[in-house]
């Protein structure tokens, strides 16, 4: 692979060492007890631009818990099985709601209003499970992750998922009020194992931002040339991330980075630069909203310094 061209390698590294120095880490999540081992000080960066150089910076081999970056993952695979008849069982409108909020369920009659919040990923999650075993329907997700970002090495840490499982009281909360609607079809403790389990796969930020690319280039991943989704797919994908993919703090993260994302609890950040790049970021610490606290400062000055913004520079 050829050397990142020398603008994108510099100010990679000079938004690691701004990073790096800054006091406000934000708060790292607890309610998954396990997320609470990592490290504030953490911070990874990378990015693979169009021609496929790689420029990195900080912790950005160290794996942590994608949590709901997966679920841009099991959108993917659940429109790859069942086509648009998906959106009859999750909506894609933002919510303004907290991703583990329970209100708007009740008054939508247990449609969820997106692919991302908690319960309309379960609702996905349980698409993807029909017709299988839950052991089978997660080696599906697992092998799909270990293809996109080229290491079959990548893995589940079962202490997250174990973790989440003895505390996931509001998802189980979530899973039963949409059954109750009838819009889950498979057992609830099945469809929230396999949930639970792909939250806690565990990635770095460069296989992440490899696991991207083909959001970045119309469905295909330009490093195999295997096209993963159509082009219009990919663009839908990367319409529901930049309404949705940051819960209630999706408008402001738009707003200051420009990017379509998606967000995880564990810290993480995959951010689409369309045409550009595939991005991925890591610092544990979250801010009110639940999103990283300096993933989001440090993408507002890469797409700043770059004119990355998708609303122009
Ligand atoms: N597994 C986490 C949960 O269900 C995912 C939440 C997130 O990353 N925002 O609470």
């Amino acid at each position: 692979m050829s050397e990142p061209a020398p603008d994108l390698a510099r100010i990679v590294r000079e938004i690691t060492d701004e990073m790096r120095d800054r006091p406000d880490r934000g708060e790292v999540a607890t309610y998954i007890p396990e997320l609470a081992r990592a490290d504030p000080r953490a911070f990874g960066l990378a990015v693979i631009d169009a021609a496929g150089t790689v420029a990195v910076g900080g912790d950005a081999d160290v794996p942590f818990s994608i949590q709901s970056i997966s679920k841009v993952f099991t959108l993917t695979l659940a429109l790859g099985m069942i086509g648009d008849r998906l959106w009859r069982r999750v909506g894609r409108e933002p919510s303004g709601n907290p991703f583990n909020s329970i209100v708007q369920l009740e008054l939508e009659r247990g449609v969820p209003r997106n692919p991302f919040i908690n319960a309309g990923a379960i609702a996905v999650t349980d698409v993807i499970l029909s017709g299988h075993q839950p052991r089978e329907a997660l080696g599906e997700i697992l092998r799909f992750m270990q293809a996109l970002a080229l290491d079959p090495t990548i893995t589940i840490d079962e202490a997250v998922a174990a973790s989440e499982k003895r505390t996931g009281f509001r998802n189980t909360a979530l899973a039963n009020f949409m059954r109750s609607f009838g819009v889950l079809d498979n057992p609830v403790d099945y469809t929230l194992g396999v949930y639970f389990h792909h939250c806690a796969i565990a990635m770095s930020c460069r296989q992440l931002a490899t696991a991207g690319r083909f959001l970045a280039h119309s469905g295909r991943n330009p490093a195999t040339g295997h096209s993963v989704v159509s082009p219009e797919r990919a663009r839908r994908i990367n319409a529901v991330m930049l309404t949705c993919g940051h819960y209630d703090g999706s408008g402001e993260f738009a707003y200051r980075v420009g990017l379509p994302g998606k967000s995880g609890v564990g810290g993480g950040i995959l951010a689409i630069a369309p045409g550009k790049a595939s991005i991925a970021v890591w610092s544990p610490g979250l801010d009110a909203a639940g999103n990283s606290h300096l993933g989001r400062i440090a993408l507002e000055a890469l797409t700043k310094r770059l004119g990355w913004s998708i609303f122009g520079v």
